[in-house]
């Protein structure tokens, strides 16, 4: 944290406004903006943002909602949320995003909608997928928690489908400790969204309650911290990229590796950074992964089971061998660190480690 954010956290509470308040309404106004869409809702985190995204678009019991399977839990616990069923569909081998391929066969009468995930950073192949969705008349929303500043063909995430979500947790590129927020151009989502963080209560009709709703309000403490970092946002993104050049320009040249895939229109902002480890019966991923930890560089596994593994998530349609990519992926990724603030003398030892597992 800089001193613009613990300056603005300083001020919230010497201003006696803890709760929602004027820092929330302005963090929205400015990440309507950032995103070029009409509106913006504030809310506590990102599953927050997802539940009340699928709320606002009329998501509700025996519905089923398509999605992926290998992303992190929130994304099928929001389906849930609404009472919904979460139908999985396999992935993409070089983006790990959804598969607009595989949408079509697992379209039913009781489909409504469609959570397509940046994963990593990247946003999916929107123009099939949209496609797609306006035939069959679905609501596409985009889980944009890892793709803040990620652009398709020149529109940013949080403005490629119906309704967008954000998050703001800790490990996020921007955050707020917890935050999240919806993005829409669409007047009803919005007002349904705002609706449905404070009780289904409507503006200007105090104690009149209009539908069912949650207290998923963010708070001014929150809201300022998230401001000046939206401030830095190009920045921020710029050095993760950067990183990712010095990864790929190095790792590139292992032959057990694969550097991420950028697909065309695309640009990839590097929540994480992800290494697919090919199967190798001498030196596996989970080697690699020991060998960077004994030399002080902390590994993550974006992720470790795919979501249909969960019992909470096992329907019949969700069946293991309809997901050949997703099981191979997540037996094969491994993200190593990019954060932006890594010094340089980290970066060469990150390489110089995987160097030497490689004798390269
Ligand atoms: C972080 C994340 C979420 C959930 O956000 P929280 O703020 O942690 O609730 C949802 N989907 C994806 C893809 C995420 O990475």
């Amino acid at each position: 944290m800089g001193k613009d954010e613990i300056d603005a956290v300083v001020d919230v509470l010497k201003s006696g406004q803890l709760a929602q308040g004027k820092k929330v309404d302005e963090l929205e106004k400015k990440f309507a903006k950032f995103c070029g869409v009409k509106y913006a809702v504030a809310v506590v985190n990102g599953t927050a943002a997802l539940h009340t995204a699928l709320f606002a678009c009329g998501i509700k019991q025996e519905d089923e909602v398509i999605t992926t399977p290998f992303t992190f839990v929130a994304t099928a616990n929001s389906i849930l949320m609404v009472g919904a069923k979460p139908v999985f569909v396999d992935i993409d081998e070089k983006t790990f995003n959804l598969n607009p391929e595989k949408i079509k066969p697992a379209i039913t009468k009781k489909t409504k909608a469609i959570i397509v995930v940046n994963l990593y950073g990247q946003p999916a192949d929107y123009a099939a997928i949209n496609e797609m969705a306006k035939k069959y008349n679905l609501i596409v929303i985009e889980d944009a928690a890892q793709s803040i500043n990620a652009r398709y063909k020149n529109k940013m995430s949080g403005n490629l489908a119906d309704i967008g979500c954000f998050s703001f947790y800790a490990t996020k590129n921007i955050m707020s400790g917890e935050g999240g927020m919806i993005t829409t151009n669409d007047k009803l989502h919005y007002e349904k969204a705002r609706m449905f963080r404070h009780h289904g209560e409507k503006q200007n009709k105090r104690y009149e309650y209009f539908d069912l709703g949650y207290n998923y309000r963010m708070t001014d403490m929150a809201a300022a911290l998230a401001i000046p970092q939206l401030k830095k946002i190009k920045s921020i993104t710029k050095i993760r990229q950067n990183f990712a050049k010095i990864f790929n320009d190095k790792f590139g040249k292992i032959e057990n590796l694969t550097v991420p895939t950028i697909s065309q229109g695309r640009t990839h902002v590097y929540h994480q950074y992800v290494l697919r480890v090919k199967k190798n019966p001498k030196i596996s991923r989970d080697e690699l992964q020991r060998f960077l930890k004994n030399k002080g560089i902390q590994t993550n596994i974006h992720y470790p089971k795919p979501l249909y593994e969960f019992n909470h998530l096992q329907f019949p349609v969700n069946h293991r061998s309809k997901f050949p990519v997703t099981e191979k992926a997540s037996k094969e990724v491994l993200s190593i660190p990019i954060h932006p603030h890594l010094s340089g003398n980290e970066i060469h030892h990150i390489i110089d480690t995987i160097k030497e597992f490689y004798c390269v």
